[in-house]
């Protein structure tokens, strides 16, 4: 009785710190304006099913897929037996489902065990990988600090989640079911020699320790994931329902700046009367992006696949796809908090310096590389738009070219007559 009072306390304590958490992420992601991104249905829900169900960009790099694929798929199936474990823990019950389900139970239960000794596997090999041979995009600059500690922590988590399931089997057969006719399952049958020589008492508080252990395990992963990149693991499905749809090269025109033009070189333009003028041009801080940029930010995994190919970032500028993400993530985090200097500091210039912005070359290198659709290069290009619109704070580079344009209809600076002289040489 009071194991299953403590078991329901602190099972409304772990749900009740999530949704607080939810709401908070809500908050932030209430910050940009609308996406206006509720079109072609269809083909968003195909897109979110290929991409974030079917994990469809991952190809490129097939080795690390498919152990990405192991843990989603044991993330997302071994939790079917967190159902039976909280029925158990308020019920007071022990394996609820066994009786009922037969041989059914075993062929789960082989089938979680094995799910969950691949997990271990791949989360051994990723942290391997990440601390110690890792492609140079896991020991890059951006990852300093918090975000290394992050990706680490939820390799162990998962590790500790995975070993403590398989060692409560593991004590659990040795104590009740060693000289019965009941077969070990597949993974916990090859540990009982750790549990040789033990006592009955002794195995049954290591396995009730391992099964709260476990419980308490999930409830503390579940309050930390919104705090993490791996908080993807939920929010890239929206994440990718909200994707671009348009061509990828096809940079939108500002409605605004459209309609001035349509007002001045068509008389039978009638502009919508009831248009709210823009509070500015571009994007200045979060305030100003849309809603799928700052969902993006908060999906990112800081894989870094966008800044490995990002032609800027080879070639040694400031500029990384990803940092873009973590910063605009941040910012928000730093809104939200509500922090020193929260309402004085903006995105740009004290999150992402114009040498930055001003270093992309807009090629999509990095939208395409993304597995989850995300697009820095859209607050790139929204944050530019500030800088020429509202402060005339292009680079002299970029201002000669548009200079160019305007006087000769191309950005070099020769006039439109003199373009065929190249065939006299
Ligand atoms: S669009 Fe910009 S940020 Fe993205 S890969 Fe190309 S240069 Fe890098
Ligand atoms: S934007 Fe995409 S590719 Fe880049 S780090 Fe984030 S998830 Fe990875």
């Amino acid at each position: 009785m009071i194991s299953s009072l403590v078991f329901v306390a602190l099972l409304a304590a772990g749900i009740t710190g999530f949704t607080l958490q939810v709401r908070r992420l809500r908050r932030g992601l209430a910050l940009a304006r609308p996406a206006g991104r509720h079109d072609r249905q269809s083909e968003r829900w195909s897109t979110m099913t290929r991409v974030a169900l079917g994990q469809g960009k991952m190809g490129p790099r097939p080795l690390a897929a498919a152990m990405h694929l192991i843990v989603y798929v044991g993330f997302v199936l071994i939790n079917i037996e967190v159902l039976e474990i909280i029925l158990d823990g308020i019920l007071g019950t022990h394996r609820l489902f066994r009786a009922p389900l037969g041989g059914l139970y075993d062929g789960l239960m082989n089938f979680f065990e094995v799910l969950g000794f691949l997990v271990i596997v791949a989360c051994v090999v990723f942290l391997v990988r990440r601390l110690r041979l890792g492609p140079k995009r896991l020991n890059h600059p951006d990852l300093t600090g918090w975000p290394q500690k992050d990706a680490v922590n939820i390799l162990v988590i998962e590790i500790v989640l995975m070993s403590a399931l398989l060692l409560m089997n593991a004590a659990e057969y040795q104590q009740l079911a060693t000289g019965s006719q009941l077969a070990p399952w597949l993974i916990s049958g090859l540990m009982l020699p750790l549990f040789g020589g033990w006592s009955a008492s002794a195995l049954s508080a290591f396995a009730t320790s391992m099964w709260w252990l476990h419980f308490v395990g999930i409830l503390a992963f579940l309050n930390y994931l919104p705090r993490s990149k791996h908080f993807h693991i939920i929010l890239a499905f929206p994440n990718v329902w909200y994707s671009k749809l348009t061509p990828r090269g096809q940079i939108p025109a500002m409605e605004s700046v459209t309609t001035e033009i349509k007002s001045m070189l068509d008389p039978s333009f009638v502009p919508d009367p009831n248009a709210v003028p823009p509070a500015r041009f571009g994007a200045k801080d979060v305030h100003d992006l849309h809603f799928a940029n700052l969902l993006n930010a908060y999906s990112c995994t800081e894989c870094g696949r966008c800044t490995s190919e990002c032609p800027a970032n080879q070639t040694g500028k400031k500029l990384s796809p990803r940092r873009i993400m973590m910063a605009t993530r941040d910012r928000v985090e730093e809104v939200l908090t509500g922090g020193q200097g929260a309402d004085t500091r903006s995105l740009l210039d004290d999150w992402i310096s114009r040498e930055e912005l001003w270093a992309c070359t807009t090629c999509n290198a990095c939208v395409e590389a993304c597995p989850l659709n995300i697009d820095p290069m859209d607050i790139i290009l929204q944050m530019r738009q500030y800088l020429v619109m509202e402060e005339s704070a292009a680079p002299s580079t970029v201002n000669v070219a548009m200079g160019n344009i305007e006087n000769n209809a191309a950005p070099w600076a020769y006039p439109q007559a003199d373009r065929g002289n190249w065939i006299q040489q």
